[in-house]
């Protein structure tokens, strides 16, 4: 199968946000973009190493992702963006569950967090954000960094390898920053660990599946009854 070249990663990325409203620099609302395209998807506790999946009928129409919420709340976002790519740009889609790369992932993982990358981490707005003193000399520091993490809501490895990708940080650099120890620094800069941190496991479903059953039960089209049993498998028919 044909890789995504690094551009196409790029322009794909910058289509989706266009489509969806976006600019080319805001950080992107997930929530917004999950209940605006319909995409009824469900966070739950799964097996430690993994992180989600995604599944669409044949028709395309009808589009679901699971997320594992015992994962950091920036890897959760990553995976959300990994799997936008799956069901809307992955030519020959199949259910897989989607884990961490560990540098032995094929190329259509690859190619999804690429693109998951790009979408999260858009390069217009990374380099608004960084002050004009440490993009001229070419040396982004360890407090614009944690910063960048912040507002775009990315685990500090997801944010060290972007920059690098966009050669706005050498190889012995993100060397460097790989090797902090990101929670302490995060609080030594002031800012919250919760993107850093596990995930708290809770079970939430994002979408209007039930929002648009309720409008069926007020127009009495269904029963309260039918009603309740499509609120009670939502809640529970994920495990
Ligand atoms: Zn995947």
């Amino acid at each position: 199968m044909k890789r995504l070249t690094v551009e196409a990663a790029e322009r794909l990325a910058i289509k989706f946000r266009a489509e969806a409203q976006l600019s080319r620099t805001e950080p992107i609302s997930l929530y917004g973009v999950l209940l605006n395209k319909g995409i009824l998807t469900v966070f739950k506790p799964m097996s430690a190493n993994a992180c989600g999946l995604s599944t669409m009928s044949r028709d395309k129409k009808n589009k679901y992702i699971l997320i594992n919420s015992s994962r950091s709340l920036g890897r959760q976002r990553f995976t959300i963006a990994h799997e936008l790519y799956h069901l809307y740009y992955d030519e020959n889609p199949e259910p897989h569950m989607c884990f961490e790369g560990n540098g032995t992932k094929s190329a259509k993982e690859a190619d999804a967090d690429m693109f998951a990358s790009a979408l999260l981490m858009p390069s217009d707005g990374l380099i608004a954000c960084i002050p004009n003193e440490e993009l001229r000399v070419g040396q982004i520091s360890l407090a614009t960094v944690m910063r960048l993490e912040q507002v775009y809501c990315v685990s500090h490895q997801a944010m060290c390898y972007r920059l690098k990708r966009l050669k706005l940080i050498s190889e012995a650099q993100l060397q460097g920053l790989l090797d902090i120890s990101v929670a302490r620094t995060a609080q030594s800069f002031g800012y919250s660990t919760r993107i850093y941190d596990d995930g708290d496991g809770r079970k939430e479903v994002v979408g209007d599946f039930i929002a648009k059953a309720k409008v069926l039960l007020d127009a009495e089209k269904i029963s309260e009854g039918h009603y309740q049993e499509l609120n009670n498998l939502i809640a529970d028919g994920e495990g």
